[in-house]
């Protein structure tokens, strides 16, 4: 079976599709953490307080980027708007950031981007797919398969190539002059290269470096080219002999793409533009067998590496028993990503049985995970984040009006207090404000209009006798 590929910007699109549900965390771009020390700082990259989760997830980060934490789950509990979504968007965009420094660390060749996929456990439940086809395809969304190809490039085609000789003071010297439609390069050969290359030596596929600094110039052999040492080396480096016994300059390109792509596209039902319309239906387990098998026979190459990613459910509490039992089995798969779970639910009915457990998970699922916690919200740190909500909006409020609404978010929740920014923002807009700038009137008008849950509550129970049951 010959497996087909993807391109890496539609991978690129898929992920925006997925990050496209987070969007009331547009102004997080980060984890806001040192980067050296990966000490959460106060405020930073849009982040605020919950300083303790933070580091924590600061600790989840390095792990992921050091690739030492597939087939684990965390589970960041706590209550209702205390960031934990934030947190897993901080950690998607930290994982999504290619900064030279983490290459270094994880010494990892190429796009160091970690894919990472966001569902909510409802989304589980469709009449389209079952509850474990659905699980299965987003865990293969998340485990990524770096594939590496080489190409033919840089400086134009080569047109000439000439090896001359000569013997000075019982020295064997020469020099190797590369001509392409571009440059022109000539290389000093040194005293062992004279016997080593000739043009008659040289062979299609035999891989050829020159050293920069010193000109020395060494044939490699074929196998050479499929080894690790060959992609680490640079593209003006190394050089491999064409059929014609010319010498072309190479370069190794690496595309990522997910192993729930390649299933997609080698199923025989669905096709690539599945991929577009998102309709991919259930694919059969022998596709998907297949793949892993090839996949691996590409690792052992050194063709390919696999590059687990992150799985984010949010509100994990929806997911029943079968879906949970189903993780559990996954996570020990050999192509397992790391699993982060949310839940804002204390102690709660597992779906599907009748029993109640911590955040309505089973305990050999919270067995398993990590758990982090975040706690509400000081008021100086609600007032922070709504600040930069506004800058994020890009509404202008005047201290007192920011003043009222932290209020109101301490009493009632940081995001219904967010949500009033814009709704007081068409309010100052719409009565024509002093420079459009929202006051505290356009904030009492907005809390009035728009209820909070605590006061729909009220409002449901005193008129309970007009509602259906
Ligand atoms: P729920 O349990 O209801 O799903 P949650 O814990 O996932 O809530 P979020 O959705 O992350 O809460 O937070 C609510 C809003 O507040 C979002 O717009 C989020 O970006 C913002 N927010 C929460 N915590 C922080 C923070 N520490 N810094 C900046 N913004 C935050």
């Amino acid at each position: 079976m010959s497996i087909q590929t993807l391109d890496q910007t539609q991978q690129q699109q898929q992920q925006l599709h997925s990050l496209s549900l987070i969007a009331a965390h547009s102004h997080i771009t980060g984890l806001g953490l040192d980067p050296v020390t990966l000490q959460p700082k106060e405020s930073s990259q849009g982040m605020v307080g919950q300083l303790k989760a933070r580091r924590a997830m600061g600790v989840v980060y390095k792990m992921i980027k050091m690739g030492k934490i597939a087939g684990r789950c965390v589970l960041l509990a706590g209550p209702p708007s205390s960031g934990k979504t934030a947190l897993a968007r901080g950690l998607a965009q930290n994982l999504s950031s290619n900064d030279d420094d983490d290459k270094e660390q994880t010494g990892s060749s190429g796009s160091n981007t970690v894919p990472f996929t966001a569902i909510a456990g409802s989304e589980i439940f469709s009449l389209e797919l079952s509850k474990t086809e659905a699980l299965t395809q987003a865990f293969r969304k998340s485990i990524g398969i770096k594939i590496k190809e080489e190409t033919e490039l840089i400086s134009g085609e080569v047109v000439e190539i000439q090896i001359d000789r000569s013997i000075t003071g019982g020295q064997k010297q020469g020099k190797l002059t590369i001509k392409t439609t571009d440059m022109e390069t000539i290389y000093e050969l040194g005293n062992k290269m004279i016997d080593g290359l000739t043009k008659e030596k040289v062979v299609a596929g035999d891989v050829i470096t020159i050293d920069k600094a010193s000109g020395k110039i060494t044939k490699l052999g074929r196998s050479f080219a499929r080894s690790r040492d060959y992609d680490a080396m640079g593209a003006d480096t190394k050089f491999v002999a064409c059929p014609e016994g010319e010498l072309q300059k190479r370069d190794t390109v690496v595309h990522t793409v997910s192993l729930h792509d390649i299933d997609v596209i080698n199923s025989r039902t669905q096709g690539v533009l599945a991929l577009f319309t998102g309709d991919t239906g259930e694919i059969s387990s022998e596709v998907r067998d297949q793949i892993n098998a090839k996949v691996a026979e590409w690792k052992e190459e050194g063709k390919a590496e696999i590059v687990p990613g992150v799985l984010f459910i949010d509100e994990v509490h929806m997911l029943d028993i079968e879906c949970f039992s189903f993780i559990n089995r996954a996570l020990e798969d050999e192509f397992s990503p790391i699993v982060i779970m949310a839940t804002n639910r204390g102690i709660s009915q597992t779906r599907g049985t009748s029993y109640k457990s911590p955040h309505g998970l089973p305990l050999d699922l919270l067995d398993r995970s990590i758990i982090v916690t975040t706690t509400i919200y000081k008021e100086d740190e609600i007032n922070t984040i709504l600040k930069i909500r506004a800058q994020e909006e890009e509404v202008e409020i005047n201290d007192a009006a920011l003043a009222l609404l932290t209020q109101i978010g301490s009493e009632t929740s940081l995001r219904y207090a967010s949500n009033l920014i814009s709704v007081s923002n068409q309010i100052a807009l719409k009565r024509k404000s002093n420079n459009n700038i929202i006051e505290v009137h356009d904030i009492k008008r907005a809390y009035l209009l728009f209820l909070d849950s605590k006061r729909s509550v009220e409002f449901v129970t005193q008129n309970e006798s007009q509602y259906i049951d």
